[in-house]
């Protein structure tokens, strides 16, 4: 006997509190599958027409993971990261993050989010900036545009930058921890981080800000995982307040657009993140 009910019928039983079963959605069975693919598992390096520097998420098909499938569902078709990350130049740089498929989130994009800033000084430069702003992932706007913090988010980052001077477009730089979206705004895993961790190292060496803000807990993580023991476990108000260091270069701590469009009072303690920025950046000068 099947059992055919309607979304709506479903939730009322979710409601009621009473468990049915039903086989999944295709969406679901897709997102479960991708969910249990081995994570260490490698791809053979025929399948990429260049070298693997690092794998960490399996590009198997669900269905190695002996679940069932439709014939015609597509399990992510991923490829290894393209070798040479740190000697690239900048453009170089941009075409392998807009042709990246390392981890799953290439699967949902609309564009690749590489970073805005001025335009570089010369063919094969990167953009000369003091500043570099990071954020966390592209959200839907961000995905969309192909630009970081859009919408209401970047317009409030913007008008703070401009408090102090600072423009996306004349003298400084915006780039995310991820640079492609993740499904439903959800966080990014560590794996994804991982994975894209090179290309905003790369970005880093080839701007060579003199100073860096770090919005929000993932950016403050990717940032700071290296000089902060064990950041993670740190409330996000105890690393504010201080400058840390990134390879050599400061990086002050501050909460992410979208959260003090939430939390209002918590303005006031960006704002003086940003002076701090801003005091360091003077007094190393
Ligand atoms: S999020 Fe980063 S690592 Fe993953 S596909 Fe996009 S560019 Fe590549």
């Amino acid at each position: 006997m099947s059992l055919d009910l309607d979304e709506r019928q479903r939730a009322m039983l979710a409601e009621m509190n009473i468990p049915v079963w039903w086989p999944p959605t295709a969406a679901e069975a897709e997102v479960e599958a991708v969910a249990m693919v081995a994570p260490a598992a490698s791809v053979p390096a025929a399948s990429s027409p260049v070298a693997p520097e690092s794998i960490a998420v399996s590009a198997q098909p669900a269905r190695a993971a002996g679940l069932k499938h439709s014939e015609d569902q597509v399990a992510p078709t991923l490829q290894p990261r393209p070798t040479g990350i740190d000697t690239m130049d900048w453009p170089a740089l941009q075409a392998a993050v807009a042709g990246c498929r390392a981890c799953k989130l290439c699967e949902g994009r609309h564009n690749t989010v590489f970073g805005v800033g001025p335009a570089a000084p010369a063919p094969g430069l990167a953009p000369q900036v003091d500043w570099l702003i990071v954020g966390e992932a592209p959200g839907e706007n961000e995905d969309l545009a192909g630009e970081p913090f859009v919408g209401q988010a970047g317009k409030l980052l913007d008008n703070m930058l401009r408090a102090v001077g600072l423009d996306r477009h004349s003298n400084a730089f915006i780039a995310n921890v991820i640079k492609c979206r993740p499904p439903g705004n959800r966080n990014p895993e560590p794996e994804e981080v991982a994975q894209c961790e090179p290309y905003l190292r790369r970005q880093i060496e080839l701007l060579q800000p003199k100073i860096i803000l770090a919005m929000g807990r993932f950016a403050v993580n990717a940032l700071l995982q290296a000089t902060v023991p064990e950041v993670h476990k740190l409330p996000l108000g105890k690393l504010r307040g201080q400058p840390h260091q990134y390879r050599g270069v400061p990086v002050v701590a501050t909460y992410h657009p979208a959260y003090l469009l939430r939390n209002l009072p918590d303005k006031a303690k960006a704002w003086a993140d940003l002076c701090l920025a801003l005091e360091v950046l003077q007094r190393a000068a």
